[in-house]
């Protein structure tokens, strides 16, 4: 199991001061028939994702139906120019099984909630900040957005603290909000974090 970079932690941490990741609430998870579920495979983290998955799930009254479509790295593989498993079409084949696991013959789940999580093994393989991890994040959001405007695109962002010190080890899943995050991006984010994604440095 690998670690929390020193610089993932600290853009995890500005993004909690900034209200772009936020403690995840029940409401948010508006799912009435289940969800279509799009994570990282990863079998060290996948109880936790599970446990919060069900209790998010039974606050609000939901049904507890997770329809798991998980392949190494998570929802990042359906952003356009994610650089993993390019030769394999996997944004493709996950959109494909978005599309069916919404249609009313097979499954009928309106709500698809995209995953990212840190650290990530994958994401390592590729050399992939967490921001590069949620910025191909937002652009998978559009893209399975754009296959029914009808269905609902929640992200959440999965992070593993490690080990505290104190035997406990602390494990969180935040909701990602698109609006906070442009809003960031545009004001703050784009100036620290933009050369990660191959944006000119400014000269100010
Ligand atoms: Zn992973």
């Amino acid at each position: 199991m690998g670690r929390l970079s020193t610089f993932d932690r600290e853009v995890i941490g500005i993004l909690r001061e900034e209200n772009v990741l936020q403690d995840g609430e029940a409401h948010l998870l508006e799912s009435p028939t289940g969800v279509i579920v799009v994570a990282c495979s990863d079998g060290d983290q996948m109880p936790d994702i599970f446990d919060h998955y069900r209790d998010l799930a039974r606050a609000g009254e939901w049904p507890v139906r997770p329809h798991m479509l998980c392949l190494h790295g998570g929802a990042m593989l359906i952003a356009p120019d994610c650089p993993l498993y390019r030769a394999f079409h996997v944004d493709e084949l996950l959109l494909q099984h978005i599309r069916e696991a919404e249609g009313l013959d097979l499954k009928g789940i309106g709500t698809v909630v995209l995953y990212v999580h840190a650290p990530c093994g994958a994401a390592g393989l590729a050399n992939l900040t967490v921001v590069n991890q949620l910025d191909m994040l937002m652009r998978a959001k559009a893209r399975v957005k754009a296959i029914d405007m009808t269905n609902r695109v929640i992200c959440f962002v999965h992070v593993d603290y490690g080990n505290e010190g104190n035997g406990s080890h602390r494990r969180r899943t935040y909701f990602m909000s698109a609006a906070g995050w442009a809003e960031f991006w545009n004001r703050q984010g784009h100036e620290l974090w933009g050369r990660l994604l191959g944006f000119p440095v400014s000269a100010s």
